[in-house]
């Protein structure tokens, strides 16, 4: 029999080798089609008596990313048909369909014959928990081998066998940490777990596997063998009374209660650990059944997975427009950022040409790079050669001819219009014809800026956000006159850097930072009110934001807040900013010279580690707190989120952000909006457009105008409409 997906060659030892190459796909990832496949090699090997027993492999570099976007999609459009369709039938057919990897497992775990995964690259999720049926795991010894079930961070959690197999091997601590965070296991590690049996050198990792076969793999389960025992003694031990309590503390600690699939998790093993494996996945599929069907799991799918790789993959990349291989760029102002962005470009393997004033600034931004491979050679993450290779592609230079044959300049110097200005005329000077001028610029109008430029086309804002190393989105930003072009090749760089884009119009603030600073604000009038600091923070935190808003307006620096309001006022007038912030803020910087973080005092007190920040004492002086009793927990985590919300729809409304998976993904990727949620617009949409309309009349009868629902929202709700119906990223857009 030949498949699609998959090919078989069976040697003299009757081991048959199964090797997972999709066609067309860079990555292996489970569809209908590949399950249905695999179905028909479980039969087929188990009825070929020259079969012995299975080695299963990839014909890719990496093992296998898990599920595949059609059918995580497919899941949720079925659930939502046959909730029309057939509501009273809905929920089971939803647990017939999750039942099905599940139950291929199974079959595969009991077919009779020995199989053997040979992980030879990265294996999350399904392709893990299909791993973890086989009877025999293999990992290759390489630093590219990163093992995972991270369904977690996208709402759901492992469904198919995950939480019976992984506590039936090793002990429920680990088990219940492996998952609960989904972070990645070396293969060393999942060794140790005992979730796999063996560690070979890559070239032998097919022998090795086969080795285990020959040696007499028998093809039962430890479950399913007579006498098996839980590691660890199961749930009703003295080491499982400890942990238990403790499992649920800490997973409300890190998550407030806000993420169903992380508490589902827990329900999971605990349960399953007290019945027969078979009583186990049962239980699982029930509660996999559920959490399928919470808003949570259905917006964290669409933004984390489905929407994330669809921009990173160039979802509003224009088309016709050739890739642009960009294998050189300059950098010009080798500062903070510029040096940063010089390292994430030279580290994705693009020469680097970094100007600044003068040759001294330009190498000190190289010196950022060496700290950083110097510190990735202490953690194992770069080899001596790598580190070597990296800083080679970085030349620095105080002569902007070197910028003339490079296609991309990203500039970063000094936020201010002259020096910007002076900065775009050197570098068109020397600049190909064909080549885009891209600004870092934070808080610039973008078509301000194109006025210096000879081709205002060829002009675009590429928006990187602190630490560059770390943060995974970039705005793009498009100027009244940018052309399709530069579109495209910021998008090209974007890509290659392996950051995520939002494509947002030009606007004060652009998209991130507009809401981010109503998130701080509403920490303002919260202070202003009385609510103590230390609850403004708290509740922040359990509303799931990552930050608090008095904390994150200390690493961003208070004086940025003072000239960013400021500046409002200078453009336009005295209304556009609140009396009270000006005076706060004036206070902070100019009597007190709390300028945040970076001066060691700020909304907290930076003590020398490792002692560590705590919120400023005098702050209660300034501003005097009430008791906390006197504030609703539940009240301050809606302002948080509806403020921020809020500005999300009016960028919407005025054209800034036009596809909602933009703004979605660019307030989690941005500034952690509340991740369960699926990001601002999900949020709105979550609890319908009515709901939010209704909760921010409330909020503004109590707390201010801001909070007033804006027309589009007003109309949306009239409609009964959704962001995601009525902006259809898919297509159907209809005007707003
Ligand atoms: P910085 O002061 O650390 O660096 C600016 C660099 O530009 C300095 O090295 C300076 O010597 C150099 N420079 C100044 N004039 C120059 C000229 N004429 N020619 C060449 N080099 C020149 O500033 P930064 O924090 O890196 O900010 C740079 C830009 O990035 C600004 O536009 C800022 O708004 C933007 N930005 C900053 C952040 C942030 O968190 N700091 C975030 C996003 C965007």
């Amino acid at each position: 029999m030949s498949y699609t997906n998959f090919t078989i060659e069976t040697d003299a030892d009757g081991i048959a080798l199964v090797t997972w190459n999709m066609p067309d796909k860079s990555m292996n990832v489970f569809t209908a089609e590949v399950m249905k496949e695999l179905d028909a090699i479980v039969d087929q090997t188990v009825a070929d008596e020259a079969v012995k027993g299975v080695v299963f492999t990839s014909g890719k570099s990496t093992f296998s990313g898990g599920a595949d976007l059609s059918m995580i999609k497919g899941m949720f459009t079925f659930q939502q048909e046959q909730k029309k369709l057939d509501p009273e039938n809905a929920a089971q057919k939803l647990f017939d369909l999750t039942g099905k990897m599940t139950g291929l497992f199974r079959k595969l775990e009991t077919s009779g014959k020995p199989w053997v995964s040979a992980i030879n690259g990265t294996c999350m999720g399904g392709a893990f928990e299909l791993s973890l049926a086989c009877h025999g795991r293999v990992a290759a010894n390489s630093k590219s081998v990163k093992i995972a079930l991270p369904e977690v961070k996208v709402g759901i959690f492992p469904g198919a066998g995950g939480t019976q197999r992984v506590p039936r091997l090793t002990n429920a601590q680990d088990a219940l940490q492996m998952m609960t965070t989904g972070s990645s296991l070396t293969p060393q590690r999942a060794k140790a777990m005992g979730l796999i049996h063996e560690i070979a050198e890559p070239a032998e990792l097919i022998n090795a596997a086969k080795a285990m076969i020959k040696n007499g793999l028998k093809p039962v389960q430890p479950w399913d063998e007579k006498g098996y025992k839980v590691p660890g003694g199961g749930i009703w031990t003295p080491a499982a009374a400890q942990l238990w309590p403790a499992a649920s503390a800490i997973l409300r600690r890190e998550t407030a209660g806000n993420y169903p699939g992380g508490l589902a998790i827990l329900k999971c093993v605990y349960e399953g650990l007290q019945v027969p494996f078979d009583t186990g996945l049962k239980i699982e599929q029930r509660y996999f059944t559920e959490i399928l069907q919470t808003t949570e799991a259905f917006s964290m799918i669409r933004s984390l997975f489905i929407s994330m790789q669809e921009l990173g993959k160039g979802a509003r990349r224009p088309a016709g427009i050739p890739k642009s291989e960009l294998k050189q760029i300059g950098v010009v102002g080798a500062g903070f950022m510029g040096a940063s962005i010089a390292y994430v470009a030279a580290a994705a393997g693009i020469e680097v040409t970094l100007i600044d004033r003068d040759m001294e600034a330009a190498e000190k931004g190289k010196a950022h790079s060496e700290g950083l491979v110097k510190d990735s050679i202490g953690k194992g993450r770069l080899t001596h050669d790598e580190a070597t290779a990296l800083l080679a592609r970085i030349t620095p230079s105080a002569d902007y001819n070197d910028l003339k044959d490079v296609k991309l300049v990203v500039e970063a110097v000094f936020e201010d219009r002259q020096v910007k200005k002076d900065v775009i005329e050197k570098v068109e000077a020397v600049l190909a014809e064909d080549a885009i001028f891209a600004s870092n610029t934070s808080t610039l109008p973008i078509t301000g800026l194109a006025k210096n430029s000879k081709r205002p086309a060829q002009f675009i804002g590429i928006h990187f956000f602190s630490p560059v190393e770390k943060m995974m989105l970039t705005e793009v930003i498009l100027g009244k006159e940018t052309g399709e072009k530069a579109l495209a090749t910021a998008l090209d760089f974007v890509a290659a850097i392996k950051k995520t884009p939002i494509v947002v119009n030009d606007t004060r603030g652009f998209y991130v930072n507009r809401c981010v600073f109503r998130y701080i604000h509403e920490a303002y009038d919260m202070l202003i009110e009385g609510v103590p600091a230390a609850m403004i923070e708290n509740v922040a935190k359990m509303a799931g934001m990552p930050v608090g808003p008095l904390s994150l307006n200390d690493e961003v620096a208070v004086d940025l807040s003072q000239k960013i309001l400021k500046a409002s006022i200078a453009d336009l007038g005295e209304a556009s900013v609140d009396p009270r912030h000006m005076a706060l803020i004036n206070t902070l910087v100019d009597d007190l010279d709390r300028r945040g973080r970076k001066n060691g005092k700020g909304f907290y007190e930076y003590p020398a580690k490792p002692a560590k920040k705590f919120l400023w004492p005098g702050l209660k002086d300034l501003y005097p707190s009430k008791p906390a009793e006197n504030f609703d927990v539940l009240t301050i985590k809606q302002r948080f989120l509806v403020t921020i919300a809020l500005e999300a729809a009016r960028t919407m409304e005025e054209g800034i952000v036009t596809d909602p998976r933009e703004a979605d993904v660019g307030s989690i990727l941005g500034f952690g909006f509340a991740p369960y949620t699926g990001g601002t617009l999900s949020y709105i949409d979550g609890m319908g457009v009515k709901a939010f309309v209704a909760l921010c009349e409330k909020l503004a009868e109590s707390y201010g105008e801001h909070f007033r629902p804006t027309p589009l929202l007003k109309d949306m709700a009239a409609k009964g409409e959704t962001f995601y119906g009525r902006f259809d990223p898919y297509g159907k857009r209809e005007a707003a």
